[in-house]
């Protein structure tokens, strides 16, 4: 196929590797000309460039809008004016409710998309070959989306080495405000906590004596802070719930602990002990999954 992708960062230009990789004919786009040189010198790219028009020019297929949240939109609004109407565009956003509420109308063959993986690094000089390899990959098509548009985009997943899955966009916000918005902010207020230490001497002590624990832990809070921003921006009211979960959570741990309430304690962390495997086994979607993310059962729920 001929692919255009818009915006050569860590997820562009991952995807462009894979895609390259497949066999794919890639050209894109991107705001800096050093990031098209670097992604065409990482083979992420056929060719790239830093005018939008010139994907109407390589007779591109389909888009892939992998710029920053807040750019999708605007990105879709000036590709409406240069692409060819039969071209199918999608986006990576990790948010999908507000992108598929404004892209509807700017451009009928929208399909939204989110494909499950990263790094706490950003740009081109990021990307690598395989970052989705065995991930989910959402995408939320409407009622109105052709089967063939999808199709098509679930072959693009599958060449990324990713699984395609269909979900309702408003669920999959829900999910993801746990399941990855959620651990951004624990992890960002974790480092701040830890950076409370009571004097240099222990917070020295404590960055020496840092490990794998804390290594996983900290990890997402470390990340690209425009991310975790849009993230907060563009899916507040999900966040905001989970947030006010965890805080409850919280809650009840300060007071086992201030109770000295070790037999309720030692309950709760063996419950959690059962649960996690639930949330990091890679498995095939439960049917029941399915079935509520469908967009035709999501259509039913809305009306
Ligand atoms: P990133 O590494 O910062 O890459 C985005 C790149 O887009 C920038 O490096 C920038 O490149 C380019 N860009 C920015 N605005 C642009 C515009 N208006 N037109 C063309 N190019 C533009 O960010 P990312 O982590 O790849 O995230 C991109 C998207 O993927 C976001 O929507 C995010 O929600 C989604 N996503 C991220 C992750 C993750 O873990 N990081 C996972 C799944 C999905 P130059 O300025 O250098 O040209």
């Amino acid at each position: 196929m001929r692919i255009g992708i818009v915006g050569l960062g860590l997820i562009g230009g991952s995807l462009g590797m894979d895609w390259v990789a497949a066999g794919h004919q890639v050209y894109g786009v991107s705001r800096n000309p050093h990031t098209c040189q670097q992604a065409a010198t990482l083979r992420a790219v056929h060719q790239a460039s830093t005018d939008l028009e010139s994907l109407e020019a390589h007779a591109v297929e389909v888009v892939v809008i992998c710029t920053p949240i807040d750019g999708i939109l605007p990105t879709l609004k000036q590709l409406a004016g240069c692409l060819s109407p039969q071209v199918v565009v999608t986006d990576v956003g990790s948010v999908k409710e507000p992108i598929m509420a404004g892209a509807q109308d700017l451009w009928p063959r929208f399909v939204g998309g989110h494909p499950m993986g990263g790094t706490e690094s950003s740009g081109i000089g990021a990307a690598q070959l395989g970052l989705f390899w065995q991930r989910p990959y959402v995408l939320t098509p409407t009622p109105q989306t052709d089967p063939q548009w999808l199709t098509m985009l679930q072959q693009l997943a599958k060449d990324v080495g990713a699984e395609a899955m269909v979900c309702n966009a408003a669920v999959h916000d829900q999910a993801v405000a746990l399941i990855s918005h959620l651990p951004v902010m624990i992890s960002a207020s974790l480092i701040r906590a830890c950076m409370t230490a009571s004097s240099g001497e222990v917070l020295s002590l404590a960055q020496f004596l840092a490990s794998s624990g804390f290594r996983d832990t900290s990890r997402v809070g470390g990340g690209n802070p425009d991310l975790g921003t849009a993230m907060a921006q563009f899916n507040q009211t999900a966040l905001l719930q989970a947030l006010t979960s965890y805080q409850q959570q919280l809650g009840q741990l300060i007071h086992l602990i201030e109770q000295e309430d070790w037999g309720s304690l030692h309950h709760l962390l063996s419950e959690t002990q059962q649960q996690r495997p639930a949330f990091v086994s890679i498995a095939t979607p439960d049917p029941a999954i399915a079935a509520i993310s469908h967009p035709s059962t999501a259509q039913d729920e809305e009306s």
